[in-house]
């Protein structure tokens, strides 16, 4: 009796009252039957990992490669307009730099319309650290430039050489910590869509090609259930972006980036926090406590999102003011911003996949 007591009360201690007298309990399965076929139904295990313990906190935090991201960014920082010679030099860099890390790339390539230019050929660039995984976390964002009818020169800095950067500095930042994702049933994947911008107007034909061509593919393949969340990266590298939670079921995700952002911000991990003084308001944060509900911002997210996939976007509001001009170049990058930004990112990724998993 004593002993029982004993093992009654490490159980009370160690899953509260409630789930100790669940454990208590013997387990009842409960069935379904349908159409004569008996389905065994089980409780929903959410997937939420636990925070970075203090020490992972501070080692990861102290992973970064500012070079490299420069680097990257000079790189892809060429007019890259889908079907010019510069859109397959910068493929390729992209391509090569993962294949470099060990990283498994395939290029997704297929045919279409576009005005003004006329039949085109797009590629999409998937890599992935274990092509076999059954689910993804994955980070996107798009890597051809918009289009200028009057052959002005447009390198879009914010759309998106910064964002491919950062994901490219992410592989090779954290290469030895996501190694044991090339194995892993949960893994990482990069996604660098082509051809997001429109040629002529922005409509439902024209934009968001490869978006619209992998989404419908994979949805016909069976592979949009292998994502669990798509977090989309857009107009980043500009002073003082401010972030929203815009979809209910990622707002625990989006919450995820607000408190590694405060933990970076108590523990002087940022480089000059916050506000650069360009936005001239107050000094504030980037990922803000409020949610954005009824947003229309169209962007690659837009076919998956359709789709039922789990979208967490990261694109600032309002967007930066050198936004679809040809200002929007190397001098409008915020060089601190873009390596907090990256930092936070690299946490989150590490938190989500490496963080030790209990049912929610
Ligand atoms: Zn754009």
């Amino acid at each position: 009796m004593r002993a029982l007591y004993g093992w009654s009360k490490n159980i009370v201690r160690k899953y509260g009252w409630i789930n100790a007298i669940k454990k208590l309990l013997p387990k009842q399965t409960k069935y379904i039957y349908n159409l004569g076929v008996k389905f065994e139904l089980s409780d929903v295990t959410v997937y939420n990992p636990s925070q970075l313990s203090d020490g992972q906190f501070l080692e990861y935090s102290n992973l970064s490669d500012k070079q490299h991201l420069r680097e990257a960014i000079k790189n892809i920082l060429i007019p890259r307009v889908v079907g010019t010679p510069n859109h397959g030099i910068v493929r390729q860099y992209i391509v090569q730099s993962l294949r470099d890390l060990d990283w498994h790339v395939e290029l997704n390539g297929f045919h279409d319309n576009a005005p003004i230019l006329g039949a085109l050929h797009f590629t999409n660039i998937i890599a992935t650290l274990n092509p076999n995984a059954e689910r993804y976390l994955v980070l996107a964002c798009h890597y051809d430039s918009k289009y200028m009818p009057g052959g002005e020169e447009f390198v879009g800095a914010t759309d998106s050489a910064v964002p491919c950067a950062m994901l490219l500095n992410l592989a090779k930042v954290l290469q030895e910590q996501l190694k044991p994702l090339q194995s892993s049933k949960l893994s990482l994947m990069l996604l660098f869509f082509d051809g997001e911008e429109a040629f002529e107007e922005w409509g439902p034909k024209d934009s968001i090609y490869g978006a619209r061509h992998l989404a419908k593919l994979w949805q016909k393949e069976g592979k949009l259930d292998r994502i669990d969340m798509l977090v989309l990266l857009d107009l980043l590298g500009a002073p003082d972006p401010a972030f929203y939670s815009f979809f209910s079921n990622t707002e625990q995700w989006y919450m995820r980036m607000a408190d590694l952002e405060t933990r970076l911000s108590e523990q002087h991990l940022f480089e000059r926090y916050v506000n650069s003084g360009v936005a001239r308001r107050d000094p504030s944060r980037y990922f803000q406590p409020q949610a954005l509900r009824n947003s229309q911002v169209e962007d690659d997210h837009i076919p998956f999102l359709r789709r039922n996939v789990p979208i967490l976007h990261l694109i600032p509001m309002p967007f930066p003011s050198v936004w679809h001009t040809t200002d929007d170049n190397e001098g409008v990058i915020d060089y601190a911003t873009t390596n907090n930004l990256a930092l936070i990112i690299r946490l989150f990724t590490l938190e989500y996949l490496l963080g030790g998993t209990k049912a929610a």
